[in-house]
């Protein structure tokens, strides 16, 4: 399957097909197209206005009854032959206050209007704005990385006209998908919404496993011509700003140096994987990796395999190979709270992707809901409440009660194993830590192949793993499902600008960026996933990727056509930006002292989360702020 192609007129199915496809159809996306197409507005009014939506679910027959869902269906699939027969649609670029009002038909509650231009933009609806490009110039970019960012990164320059080159240490593209090979991997935001807008895809499964996910970066780097400007095999190990130049020399593991006028940094925040200190690693005599580093020729079947962790990796491994390998012990050292959702499981049905290939707008809507159904949702909910009278569990009424469902789900999941609810049922608020999707994480731990320890790891052995209180569990593999040095941003590069090093700078663990993407004292230096702009709170990592891409094209492209040779955020914007984020989050969850999680470093400061709504952001990195600059014309 390729990346998916705007309907066009004149293809349409024959009826009978296109009315058997949209019996299919999620109705409350379908509504506002058939509104679009007809202009109609009796759509817009009951009774087929469709329910709201509650939390994560599909809500796929939008509340109506068969009689009001037939009428939708007939008349859309009328809507759409005339359309593919010549008929323009009436409405064919809502935005404003027309496109908030199908929104909130569509999502079925109240929608503030700054959302209505974010989706007027991801749904290409908003007047075009031009692409900004420059004339033929010797400036340069070098990209390091050609991962979901580092890929952006190269699309956007070349449409810029801006010449550059992706410098990617692994073999092929893809960075964490094709990093990660583990049984199970897989996204779990939901696929339509985690695609670059501009190349949707037909996904087989509502979540896409690893090998769909990294086939979908390779067409999309195929379509684009992405492998002509990376060079692979070559991992950046250093770069070094010369301000009488105003240039940057990156240094290659292979000694090599090469120039550019800016670099683009898009290494990702969970790239380098975290071992654990453990007493005797170097002493089993199996096979010992760490999650991102399964071997392709690794089969479990009738093994004894350890599992050190129990995040996200372990989640999607475990469920994965129990039943093949003979026994899987996991060490846990906290319990997660895992999200039930009802599609995770489920192919999309050919009658969706019909749809998407045959229905104009059917595809933005579907992915629209999806935005605002996963993105800013519980953004509200993770802010502390400081009446809250039970702040040891719950940061608020809304948190209470997504432990409450979240309990009586994993309650419902563990029904008769008391002694695993022991283990499992977390006593911090639920998001503390990342959320996860339950892939069969309780089904699993149910068996009786599988066993639960919460004994912590004392040491490796050679023939095992052995607990703090002794006992000894004899393994034929051991994984390490412990994380990535998140805190560690840019790690092991060595990045020097003008006022020293930038691991002095942060030190261990304590990274921080203007917007996430520009550090004072580093000119012409652009981080995409930089500091505090992984999504704790949902939405998909590729809607920061777009604009944080859009503004740093958006940057370069002013740098050309005005000349500028150096273009540095000031120490105050920076610091601003910076007090302003950690403000944001001491009134968040993240801080809460009830866990442990990768996003806050040893002094307790959140590092890598997003503090602010993904549509805030959005509108934060709309257009460089110059006024946070100091700028130099080119030498
Ligand atoms: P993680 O979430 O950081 O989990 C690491 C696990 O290892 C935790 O359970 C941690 O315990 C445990 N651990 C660390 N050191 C340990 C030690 N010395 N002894 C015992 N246990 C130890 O790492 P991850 O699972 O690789 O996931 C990282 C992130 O990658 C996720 O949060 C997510 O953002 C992303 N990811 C996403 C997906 C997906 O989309 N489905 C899948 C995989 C990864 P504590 O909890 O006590 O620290």
């Amino acid at each position: 399957m390729s990346v998916l192609t705007e309907p066009a007129p004149g293809h349409a199915p024959d009826r009978a097909t296109l009315a058997a496809a949209l019996r299919h159809a999620n109705m409350p996306s379908l509504v506002p197209v058939l509104y679009q197409l007809t202009g109609d507005r009796r759509w817009l009014a009951e009774p087929y206005r469709p329910t709201r939506s509650r939390g994560m679910e599909d809500n796929d027959p939008g509340g109506f009854g068969d009689a009001v869902r037939d009428e939708i269906c007939e008349a859309t699939a009328d809507a759409v032959l005339a359309w593919s027969a010549g008929r323009a649609p009436a409405v064919p670029s809502p935005t404003g206050a027309e496109l908030v009002e199908l929104l909130e038909l569509a999502v079925g509650e109240e929608v503030p209007a700054e959302y209505g231009e974010m989706a007027a933009d991801d749904m290409g609806f908003a007047p075009a704005e031009p692409t900004p490009t420059v004339p033929p110039t010797d400036f340069r970019v070098i990209v390091i990385g050609a991962g979901v960012s580092g890929m952006l990164a190269a699309i956007r320059l070349a449409e810029a006209g801006i010449d550059h080159v992706v410098l990617e240490k692994n073999d092929d593209v893809g960075g964490t998908w094709l990093e990660n090979a583990y049984p199970g991997a897989g996204v779990d935001t939901p696929s339509h919404l985690y695609s670059y807008s501009f190349a949707p895809r037909p996904w087989s499964t509502h979540f896409g496993k690893r090998d769909e996910v990294l086939a979908y970066l390779r067409e999309v780097a195929d379509d684009h011509d992405l492998r002509t400007v990376i060079r692979f095999g070559t991992e950046v190990t250093a770069a070094t700003w010369d301000d009488a130049r105003q240039r940057w020399t990156v240094t290659t593991a292979g000694g090599e140096t090469l120039e550019a006028n800016a670099v683009i940094t898009a290494v990702g925040q969970l790239n380098r994987p975290k071992i654990p200190d453990l007493p005797g690693l170097g002493d089993f005599t199996g096979p010992l990796f760490h999650s991102a580093r399964w071997p392709a020729d690794l089969d479990v079947t009738g093994k004894r395999v350890v599992i050190i962790g129990t995040g996200a990796s372990a989640m999607q491994i475990v469920p994965a190979i129990a039943g093949t390998a003979e026994r899987v012990t996991v060490f846990q050292r906290s319990p997660q709270w895992a999200a039930y959702n009802d599609v995770y499981f489920t192919p999309v049905d050919d009658a969706v992707t019909l749809l998407m290939e045959h229905v104009p707008f059917y595809r933005r809507w579907y992915r629209t809901r999806l935005a605002w159904n996963t993105n800013d949702r519980v953004h509200p909910s993770l802010q502390v409440d400081p009446d809250w009278e039970h702040p040891e569990r719950s940061i608020n009424a809304v948190n209470d009660a997504h432990r409450r469902v979240f309990t009586r789900y994993l309650q419902a999941e563990l029904d008769g194993r008391d002694d695993l609810l022991a283990k499992a049922l977390p006593d911090y608020p639920p998001f503390g830590k990342r959320m996860l999707l339950d892939n069969g994480w309780f089904a699993a731990l149910r068996r009786d192949d599988v066993e639960l320890v919460t004994e912590a790891v004392a040491a490796v052995t050679p023939t095992g793993v052995r607990g703090v209180d002794g006992t000894t569990v004899d393994a034929d593999v051991v994984v390490l499902c412990t994380g990535f040095e998140t805190h560690k941003l840019l790690h092991p590069m060595d990045v020097c600008g003008r006022g020293g090093a930038l691991r002095d700078i942060w030190g261990p663990d304590d990274a921080d960026a203007h917007l996430g993407i520009s550090v004072s004292g580093f000119p012409n230096l652009f981080l995409t996933c930089g500091p505090g702009t992984v999504l704790g709170h949902g939405g998909s990592y590729i809607t920061i990727a777009e604009c944080q891409v859009r503004y740093i094209v958006d940057a370069l492209t002013t740098m050309v056509t005005e000349g500028l040779g150096a273009v540095d955020v000031s120490p105050e914007a920076h610091a601003g930006y910076v007090a302003r984020q950690d403000d944001a989050h001491s009134r968040m969850i993240w801080t809460h002292p009830g866990m442990q999680n990768w996003y806050r470093n040893a002094a307790g400061r959140v590092v890598c989360t997003l503090p602010w709504r993904i549509v805030d952001y959005w509108a934060m990195t709309r257009h460089v702020d110059w006024d946070a600059f100091s700028v130099e014309p080119a030498r």
